[in-house]
């Protein structure tokens, strides 16, 4: 990929573009072909045009619902050990944690694996069909407001990593057979990621406003006084939307975004406050969740539990240091780090520490970024729960801690969502700011 920096705003002619993630008020510049722009002073990639969107993500839209069925319904694979067999779906393993009274842990697949990602499919399959038949109903807006928010929440490719594993924990104790909903589900997997990479956010955007019912919508502001030394969309009066980042006058604020109809605010309302408290509650779940068993197995009759620590002492002590330390990074490492760095921007947020604000802007984003990938172990208890029933012989069954775990994993991922790293610049005076913008600037 290659990347070009945005131009500090300069002139009154041009576009401007606000930097969602350090408020930096830009000039707008359409990058070529292949070319992304991106934040002087965070790095924050704020555009990236990409070729033929439109037509791309309807055809692949298509594709991810035709093979969204067969890929959750049929077959993935099936276990066989001494005689006994066991083959499982992903709906199945999704109701065994619902009849083992394991409710929450339930809802948490059943929506990130099954829901989430079949809703994603169908806004995104409406939206680019409407688009690309030049149909622009009112409707489109809230459509892609929904699918923006509901990104994140979708782990079809977490899940696809969970079988991996589940598959490399067993195959030295069981003949596994692959069946077509594998095959079915690894390309719902490719046709999401590809979803996600050829949608051109900003482009889409422009079209439902420019097209559609908003064509009363009021115009980003253009004439903006360049010639004093501000820098920020806030010291200019400006204000960009969360969801679909347009510009829009300061005083709208509380009022509804022209464009997506979200509620707009200069910075996210009571962030320090929310983000705090569901750090503080992420730090109560994070002891059970470790501490208490994951999974039982039964052998025989006898009963062996085990805690996250010990699945993955059993990677290592098998040679299997690769996905051991896989396990270790999602399970152990990633809410760590995530409950570290957020703490850590929540104490340094203010007054102004130049040194690390684009770092700890970067880090930030990583946070956000990782959050969803700790699931990675429930997908694994949930697999092996389904394929490993064999009645007297063998079982796997989920145990308490999973229920803290997806607690965890859910309000270390809030924690993230309701923080606003712009806050973290707020306090930084003129000359900070254009230090930071001077030194990473190419
Ligand atoms: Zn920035
Ligand atoms: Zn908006």
């Amino acid at each position: 990929m290659i990347r070009i920096y945005a131009l500090e705003s300069t002139n009154n002619n041009s576009n401007i573009i606000i930097c969602p993630d350090c408020d930096l008020l830009l000039t707008e510049q359409k990058p070529a072909l292949g070319y992304s722009i991106s934040c002087p002073r965070c790095g924050k990639r704020l555009r990236k045009r990409k070729k033929d969107s439109v037509r791309r993500t309807f055809v692949l839209s298509i594709t991810g619902l035709l093979m969204y069925l067969p890929a959750v319904l049929l077959p993935l694979m099936t276990f066989e050990s001494l005689g006994f067999s066991d083959s499982a779906t992903v709906i199945e393993s999704i109701v065994n944690f619902y009849h083992n009274g394991y409710h929450f842990v339930s809802l948490m697949v059943f929506l990130s694996a099954l829901i989430f990602p079949l809703l994603l499919l169908v806004m995104i399959f409406v939206l680019s069909f409407n688009l690309h038949r030049h149909h622009y109903p009112a409707y489109l807006r809230t459509l892609f407001k929904y699918y923006i928010h509901l990104e994140d929440w979708a782990m079809l490719e977490v899940y696809l990593l969970g079988v991996l594993i589940t598959v490399i924990k067993m195959v030295d104790s069981s003949e596994i057979v692959y069946h077509a909903g594998l095959f079915c589900f690894t390309s719902l997997v490719v046709i999401s990621i590809a979803i996600s990479t050829t949608i051109d956010k900003q482009y889409f955007w422009q079209l439902i406003e420019d097209k559609g019912v908003l064509k009363n919508s009021p115009p980003t502001p253009m004439a903006v006084d360049f010639t004093s030394k501000l820098t920020t969309g806030l010291q200019h009066k400006l204000i960009i939307c969360h969801t679909c980042e347009k510009i829009v006058a300061a005083h709208s604020a509380g009022k509804s975004c022209p464009r997506c109809a979200t509620k707009i605010h200069s910075r996210l309302p009571g962030a320090i406050g929310k983000t705090s408290a569901l750090i503080l509650t992420s730090i109560l779940f994070i002891l059970p969740a470790n501490l208490l068993p994951i999974m039982k197995v039964d052998f025989l009759g006898v009963t062996d539990e085990s805690t996250i620590l010990d699945g993955i002492i059993y990677f290592f002590q098998h040679g299997s240091f690769f996905i051991g330390f896989i396990i270790f990074t999602a399970s152990i490492l990633v809410p760590v780090f995530k409950i570290i760095g957020l703490s850590i921007l929540l104490f340094s947020t203010r007054p102004c520490a130049a040194r690390f604000l684009r770092k700890k802007t970067i880090m930030y984003r990583w946070i956000a970024f990782i959050g969803r990938w700790s699931m990675l172990d429930i997908f694994v208890i949930a697999l092996l729960v389904a394929l490993v029933d064999f009645g007297f012989f063998t079982s796997v069954h989920v145990a308490s801690a999973a229920t803290y775990f997806c607690l965890v994993v859910t309000t270390t991922m809030f924690a993230a969502i309701t923080f606003d790293p712009r806050i973290m610049w707020d306090d930084c005076t003129q000359s900070q700011s254009k230090s930071i913008l001077k030194k990473h600037s190419p």
